[in-house]
């Protein structure tokens, strides 16, 4: 698997996107920020995104992606290549209601037709496996104001966790701990340790936070552990927050980061 960071911040500023992350070049997780990390070509090849929840700064870019789909349809793109969109059944439903409602943003599931749509909307259920361009996907619910899942990728016996946004929680651990042969985890990191009010009440984590999260991760060390949501003002002082805590084989993501195995 290849996993490339188009961003991992929870905030937008200069220079700094919000979260994404490709798989293997046609797999997204979540869509805060393809269309500032990639050119037009690479965006095509986007075939699934998988949304861990509807906010936001996680769903933006399904608007201007889509919309660029169907500028290259319309100039010629020789395919029509349809991007699936997979999450809970109430999450789509948030998508269609509030989001792709032909007021924020036009209904991309019925451009240019509805039998041939840019975007189709897959249900995914918790824990229930589902199989994208090779990769197996499994959602696991975390612990968000909103519903969210983070997921479990596999393919060629190896696996990757992504927690996506979440505050304390247990079932994505026993997951990780279950896995045979994992290569790596993504993990919330969101505010400094002085925020951790906000964070508890944002289904958040701070440093201290994390730090009580990996106690239950029994391949701590083993097996490297990515940090990502940081809210980028703050981004100096959870550098030294997260450095302070001597944890071993964790980092923060950057956006040049590619994670290969
Ligand atoms: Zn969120
Ligand atoms: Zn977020």
């Amino acid at each position: 698997m290849r996993i490339k960071v188009l961003g991992c911040y929870g905030g937008q500023l200069l220079g700094f996107h919000l979260t994404s992350f490709l798989v293997n070049d046609s797999i997204l997780l979540d869509a805060g920020s393809p269309t500032e990390g990639l050119d037009l070509e690479d965006q095509f090849g986007i075939r699934h995104i998988f949304l861990s929840h509807t906010h936001l700064d996680h769903i933006k870019d399904i608007a201007f992606l889509a919309d660029n789909r169907s500028l290259k349809r319309l100039g010629g793109a020789r395919e029509n290549r349809q991007i699936i969109v997979h999450s809970l059944k109430e999450n789509l439903e948030v998508l269609r209601k509030h989001f792709l409602n032909n007021h924020v943003w036009p209904d991309f599931t019925k451009i240019p037709s509805i039998d041939d749509p840019i975007l189709a909307f897959e249900e995914i259920k918790p824990e229930e496996p589902v199989e994208a361009d090779g990769v197996t996907i499994t959602a696991i619910p975390v612990n968000h104001p909103v519903p969210c899942t983070g997921f479990l990728l596999e393919k060629d016996g190896q696996q990757f966790i992504y927690t996506a946004d979440t505050g304390h929680t247990d079932r994505i651990w026993e997951v990780a701990n279950a896995q045979p042969n994992l290569k790596g985890i993504i993990m919330d990191c969101s505010f400094p340790n002085n925020y951790e009010r906000l964070a508890d009440i944002s289904g958040h984590l701070t440093p201290n936070g994390m730090a009580k999260e990996l106690a239950k991760f029994n391949k701590l060390g083993d097996v490297p552990v990515y940090l990502y949501h940081m809210k980028p003002e703050t981004l100096n002082v959870l550098t030294a927050e997260v450095e302070a805590l001597y944890l071993p084989h964790l980092r923060m993501l950057t956006q040049v980061d590619e994670l290969l195995f």
